[in-house]
């Protein structure tokens, strides 16, 4: 008889990626297509469809080997309703029911969580997280996003919503951002925010060769401006995971995303601000680096299906 497995579906504003795997977590089989979300929801849908066929068609199992898909998506998405609802970076998919269509295609069980969540489940399955009873992920990229676990399970709070932890104010005075306040931790600490910080300190560089990214390597390179630029994005998530701590008590605080290649550079920040943290039981709680890299968000939609798997 076949061995059991589950689809992962990681959707991002650019690619989709899907992975075959096993209950014990190792991957079968992968692939990723375009989102290409502006060819419409139909499109995606039937695209989707394929990548999934293909990802079973590569492991050698026939389709009644699939238990469960499980998706992580760039949110907010409604994870009881299973339906998207980011008009920013999937505009023509918002609204629909990814859930049904799916579900009805393949005949298993299928749920979506936001990717920031799906991370965090992922890590907290095979990576950073592992062994942690409360287990706090951020993912610092394009944005800043964080998902809370306890036991095992996403934390949901009214209606199911997710903790937006990227939007606690850190600083007052600090960049207005979409979500309704200045200072949050996204518009201080996300790769957009640095490369804004420093095309306003070095009005004499061509503003489109300022990135994220850039900045951290000028930085490295002994770039002083970019360097405050840098030191400013680490003073702000000391901020935030201090307040982290006070909030969650989480065993573990696991720092993810593009933003964290530079985690060297933002973790003396981190630990000299949380070591006069009086609050929080500082000496029993873990702060790391994520461990699954890019793969955190489709481990943990494995998951997701397997959990879902169960309920069954
Ligand atoms: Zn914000």
């Amino acid at each position: 008889m076949d061995e059991r497995i589950v689809v992962g579906v990681d959707i991002g504003g650019t690619k989709i990626a899907a992975a075959a795997v096993t209950k014990q977590g190792a991957i079968c089989s992968r692939g990723t297509i375009p989102t290409d979300a502006d060819r419409g929801f139909d499109d995606g849908l039937r695209r989707m469809t394929g990548l999934i066929d293909s990802v079973l068609a590569e492991t050698g199992r026939s389709r009644h080997a699939l238990d469960a898909i499980g998706i992580g998506c760039a949110g907010p998405v409604d994870p009881i309703a299973g339906t998207i609802d980011n008009p920013y970076t999937l505009p023509t998919w918002d609204g629909v029911n990814i859930v049904a269509p799916l579900g009805a295609a393949y005949g298993v069980p299928v749920a979506i969580e936001n990717d920031a969540d799906a991370a965090a489940m992922g890590e907290c399955w095979l990576g950073a997280g592992r062994g942690g009873h409360t287990v706090v992920m951020v993912t610092l990229g394009t944005g800043v996003g964080g998902g809370v676990i306890v036991d095992g399970q996403i934390y949901r709070g009214a209606g199911g919503a997710h903790p937006e932890i990227g939007h606690m104010s850190i600083d007052p005075s600090g960049p207005e951002c979409y979500c309704g306040i200045s200072g949050c931790w996204e518009s201080l600490s996300s790769g957009p925010a640095m490369a804004v910080a420093a095309r306003t300190m070095m009005p004499k560089r061509p503003p489109t060769s300022i990135s994220g990214a850039s900045v951290v390597a000028d930085a490295r390179a002994g770039d002083p401006v970019a360097r405050a630029v840098v030191d400013r994005a680490a003073a702000a998530t000391a901020r935030g995971v201090f307040t982290v701590l006070n909030l969650y008590v989480p065993d573990i605080v696991v720092l993810g995303g593009g933003v964290m290649d530079a985690y060297d550079l933002f973790e003396p920040a981190i630990r000299t601000l949380v070591s006069r943290n009086t609050m929080a039981p500082v000496d029993r709680i873990t702060i790391c680096r994520a461990a699954l890299g890019n793969d955190a968000g489709l481990m943990g939609a494995a998951r997701i299906a397997l959990d879902r798997s169960k309920d069954v």
